[in-house]
This record gives structure tokens, sequence and C-alpha cells, in this order.
């Protein structure tokens, strides 16, 4: 992209992991970044600085995805900042594993509000002026446990396949306006959010994937970098698994 149509991208959970990759793959692309996470300031710097070394300008704030009057003041602060948002990436999320007859109404709530909410507050926040321009894409973070469902998930489960019907619904809703959504569902990424699944356990899980190992972060950034690119103009209101045929 060169200096006078450089485009701007924001991203949620950006500080590690799939958002990390993500905002670093943008960055190389061409895009300026604002990018939010939850507390781990160093690891934000960090993400920011390699953005930077890039040539990209970057924004980064904490920001909790769950309430919608910090995520509308974060995307007013990038549009101020750095320009109209092209694209959006909403990859925070989390996990609170529990069987359902020990699951806790807090866990419940807690998954589907940064999660689900999450996700509604920030394409909320940027697709109108969007809109107005009749420019942009937005992509979801779903997972394989939204569309096949995961023992001991059922909050994140409800939450992932919520993501789906709503990016599916928000594409429909979008496209005369030249807006594409859609949604990427990862099966097992080598993250902070999987290091609990290490040793014995991952092993196994690996020997269920037919490429035979976890992904990688970058893997399901260079999904989200083609999904957010001209290159895919024709494409939208779909569901990519980046799993390794993990669901075939
Ligand atoms: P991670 O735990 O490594 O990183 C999560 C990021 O989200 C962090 O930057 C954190 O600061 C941010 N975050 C969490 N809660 C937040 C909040 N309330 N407000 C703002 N930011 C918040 O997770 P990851 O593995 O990189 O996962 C990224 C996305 O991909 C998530 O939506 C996750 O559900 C999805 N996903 C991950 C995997 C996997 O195997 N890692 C598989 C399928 C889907």
């Amino acid at each position: 992209m060169s200096e006078e149509n450089r485009r701007v991208a924001l991203v949620t959970g950006g500080s590690r992991g799939i958002g990390r990759s993500v905002v670093a793959r943008l960055a190389a692309d061409g895009y300026d970044v604002a990018f939010c996470y939850q507390r781990d300031h160093e690891a934000a710097e960090a993400t920011a600085k390699e953005a930077e070394a890039a040539g990209a300008a970057v924004l980064a704030r904490r920001v909790d995805v769950a309430q919608q009057s910090e995520v509308e003041q974060f995307v007013r602060a990038a549009e101020k900042e750095l320009g109209p948002v092209h694209a959006v990436v909403s990859s925070a999320g989390i996990i609170r594993d529990n069987p359902l007859i020990m699951l806790s109404e807090q866990n419940w709530q807690d998954v589907l509000r940064v999660n689900l909410d999450g996700t509604y507050n920030v394409c909320r926040a940027a697709v109108f002026s969007m809109m107005k321009r009749r420019a942009g894409t937005l992509v979801t973070l779903s997972s394989v446990a939204g569309v096949y469902g995961n023992a001991t998930q059922t909050n994140y489960s409800a939450s992932k396949a919520g993501i789906i019907g709503f990016s599916k619904a928000l594409a429909k809703e979008v496209a005369p306006r030249g807006i594409r959504v859609n949604a990427v569902a990862p099966g097992f990424i080598d993250t902070d959010m999987t290091s609990g699944l290490s040793g014995e356990t991952g092993g196994k899980l690996a020997e269920r994937i037919p490429l035979g190992r976890f992904g990688r972060p970058e893997e399901v950034a260079d999904m989200v970098s083609f999904l957010v690119s001209d290159r895919a103009s024709y494409v939208t209101g779909q569901v990519f698994g980046v799993d390794g045929g993990l669901v075939l």
C-alpha cells in the first residue's frame, strides 16, 4: 500500500496470541493499526513496537470489549488519530471451561459478555461509518467449538456459535453497502489460551488433527489478511476453518 492510500485496521485482543499475529501481519501488509487489550501492558507495548517497526502508525488502548462505552471511545479515538477504520478484526476472547452441571452463572456470563457482546460492541461501533463510506470489512473470530461444540465448553461454544449467526446476519445486512463480513473458525492454535493443553493432553489432541499438530497464530493471521484484503472482494458471509483438518 502506498503512503497516500494506507488503510486503518482495528483489532481487539491484540496484545497476544492470534490478535497479536493479526496486528503484525496487517502492519506488514501496509495497514495502520489500532488494537486493544485487557491488561498486559508490556505485551501490548511489544506488539506495538513490532507493528511500528513494519512502518505502521499504531494506537494501543486498554479496553474491556464487554463495555460498550469503552469500545465506542476506542473506535472514535482510532478514527481521530489514524483515520477511517477500513477493517475490523474481533479477536478478543476468553474461556472458562467446566461441565455444565458445574458451570457457574458468572462463568457463563463472563464468556458471553466478552466473546459475543464484545463482538457486537466493536462491530456496532465501527460499521456505521463504514456504511456511510460504502467501504469496509469485518472479520470475527469464531472457533471449531462454535461449529461442532466441545464438551466442557457450553458457554464458549454458545458464544462462538452466536458469533457465526451474528456474522452471517450482518453480512446480509451490509452487503448492499459493499461491506463484507466473514468469520474464521480456528481449531487448536498454539497460544496462551491453549497452553493448558500441552503435555500428554496436547499430544493426544494433536493425534486427532489430520495435519498432526496445533496451528500457529500466524496461520490464522494469514487467513485474516486475505479476508480483509481486496483479494477477497467477492467473499462474504462465510465461515473459514483454520484447523489442520480437525473437523473434516
Ligand atoms: P489469548 O488468550 O492468547 O489472547 C486473548 C486476547 O484477548 C488478549 O490480547 C487479551 O488481552 C484479549 N482480551 C481478553 N479479554 C478481553 C477483554 N475483556 N477486553 C479486551 N481484550 C480482551 O487468545 P487467542 O488464543 O489468541 O484467541 C484469540 C481468539 O481466537 C479468541 O476469540 C479465541 O476464542 C479464538 N480462538 C482461539 C483458538 C486457540 O486455539 N487459541 C481456537 C479457536 C478460536
